[in-house]
C-alpha cells in the first residue's frame, strides 16, 4: 500500500519527502514535505492512502478493519482481519518495530508469566 503511494508521489514529484509516517490508532499518518506538499493532487492521494490503511490488516495485508484487542471498549486500536484479530487477542502475534512476530516461532517477546507456575 505504501509502496503504491510512494510510486504515485514519485511520478508527481521526484523530489518529495515523507516527513511523518507512523501508525496511530490503526491508521497510517503521512505528511509530505517538498514542492509536492502544496499540491492538491498529492494531498488527495495521501488522504486516500491513510483511509485505505484502516481497511488493510496490519499483520498480513488482508482486508480488515479497525478493532481493539478482544473487541474491548478501550485499548489499542489496530486494523486487523478476522484471523489476525483472533491471534492478536490471544497475544499470540504482535508487531514489534514494524515487523510481525509470532509467539509460536519463538521470535516474539514473552509478555507473560500468566501461567508460569
Ligand atoms: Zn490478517
Amino acid at each position: 500500500m505504501l509502496l503504491w503511494l510512494h510510486e504515485q508521489l514519485l511520478a508527481l514529484d521526484p523530489g518529495y519527502q515523507v516527513d511523518v509516517l507512523k501508525e496511530k490508532l490503526g491508521a497510517a499518518r503521512i505528511r509530505i514535505t517538498g514542492t509536492a506538499a502544496a499540491c492538491a493532487e498529492v494531498q488527495a492521494r495521501v488522504t486516500a492512502a491513510e483511509e485505505q490503511s484502516t481497511t488493510v490488516c496490519e499483520f498480513c495485508g488482508a482486508p480488515g478493519h479497525r478493532r481493539t484487542r478482544s473487541d474491548a471498549m478501550a485499548g489499542w486500536i489496530k486494523a486487523v482481519c478476522d484471523d489476525c484479530h483472533r491471534a492478536w487477542s490471544h497475544h499470540s502475534i504482535m508487531i514489534i518495530n514494524g515487523s510481525v512476530h509470532s509467539r509460536e516461532t519463538g521470535q516474539g517477546i514473552d509478555l507473560g508469566g500468566l501461567d508460569s507456575t
